[in-house]
């Protein structure tokens, strides 16, 4: 379809949650796993970076350059790709550092990325610097958008889709975290393509609803026009649910805390504070309210990020918090 290359550890397992599903006496339970795509502690951003860097070697780049914040996942998974690929990586990164690094922040350094750090509203002013150094210095960059969410990016959830129908599975429900809205784009485009015929529910992890909808609608059709596909997507039927932003991104709160603990207590399912904690939060408290329906099946897409776990500033709520 266009130009992927193949180093995440695909398809991901699809498994049942039936201990999760009977103490929540909800809809069954099924997960993909997509914190296993196998590049240096995997994530949704490695199905994207399979699309992103056959681009970048194409146009034969030797340095990618992306900006997140400093637990990004997303440029941690970067980082790696540009290691494996023998390529310079620059990261531009914002928010307050912990020293020694810890988390995703620790991985940027062992892979050898270089960083930049600069405050939130400058991330753009930074990456032109950036990006004009390295072309002066001889480079060739290859310029990565936040999130990794452009058409190509969003090429890995297409895959992803067309992947998922050869599973054996059909839900009614896919439910994961949105934020960039690369994965939500691609998943229904591949949706469409596919004629998967169940809802795709985003759960915004940081963004109100218009503006998630508004970004996921343009980049989904972006993306269909990409792959040669005259379609167009109207905002109402992109699903969004916003009621989970809590006290904003990155700040875990308890219903991040009982979540992660709930799947890592029933499942031995590992999430993380920031985007899959949120979003099983929301399904949790969507299930509880009784928004699923008893039979049917809901597909919790683990979009990985766990290494932020190990940021010290979450360890010691999740450390004292009361079992489920
Ligand atoms: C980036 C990220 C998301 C959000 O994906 P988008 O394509 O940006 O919407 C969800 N979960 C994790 C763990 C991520 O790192």
């Amino acid at each position: 379809m266009k130009p992927r290359l193949s180093f995440a550890h695909l398809p991901t397992p699809v498994e049942a949650l039936p201990r999760l599903s009977d103490h929540l006496q909800g809809p069954s339970l099924f997960v993909k796993r997509d914190d296993q795509t196998g590049l240096a502690f995997g994530g949704n951003k490695t199905r994207k970076l399979e699309y992103l860097l056959a681009s970048a070697i194409a146009q034969k780049a030797d340095t990618l350059i992306t900006a997140g914040a400093v637990q990004s996942n997303h440029c941690r998974q970067t980082a790696a790709a540009a290691a494996k690929f023998g390529m310079d990586c620059v990261l531009v990164l914002f928010g307050e550092p912990q020293i020694p690094p810890d988390g995703n922040h620790l991985l940027h350094y062992l892979l050898g990325a270089e960083t930049v750090s600069t405050s939130r509203e400058n991330v753009q002013q930074k990456l032109e610097e950036v990006y004009q150094s390295a072309v002066s210095g001889g480079k060739k960059p290859y310029l990565i958008p936040y999130g990794g969410s452009n058409p190509t990016g969003a090429m890995g959830y297409v895959n992803a889709m067309l992947e998922l129908a050869e599973q054996d599975i059909h839900p009614d429900w896919i439910v994961f975290p949105s934020s960039s809205g690369g994965t939500q784009a691609g998943m229904l485009v591949g949706a469409r393509l596919t004629g998967c015929a169940g809802n795709v529910l985003g759960i915004s992890v940081d963004k109100p609803a218009d503006t998630l909808t508004n970004t996921v609608t343009d980049l989904a059709d972006e993306t269909a026009a990409f792959i040669s596909k005259d379609w167009s997507f109207s905002t109402s039927e992109i699903l969004v649910n916003a009621d989970y932003t809590g006290e904003g991104y990155a700040i875990m709160g308890e219903a991040e805390i009982e979540a992660i603990q709930l799947f890592a207590q029933y499942e031995a399912l590992i999430l993380d504070p920031v985007y899959t904690g949120r979003a099983a939060a929301g399904m949790i408290d969507l299930i509880n309210k009784g928004f699923f329906k008893r039979d049917e099946t809901v597909l919790f897409w683990h979009t990985g990020g766990t290494p932020t776990l190990f940021a010290s500033r979450y360890q010691e709520r999740l450390l004292f918090k009361q079992s489920p």
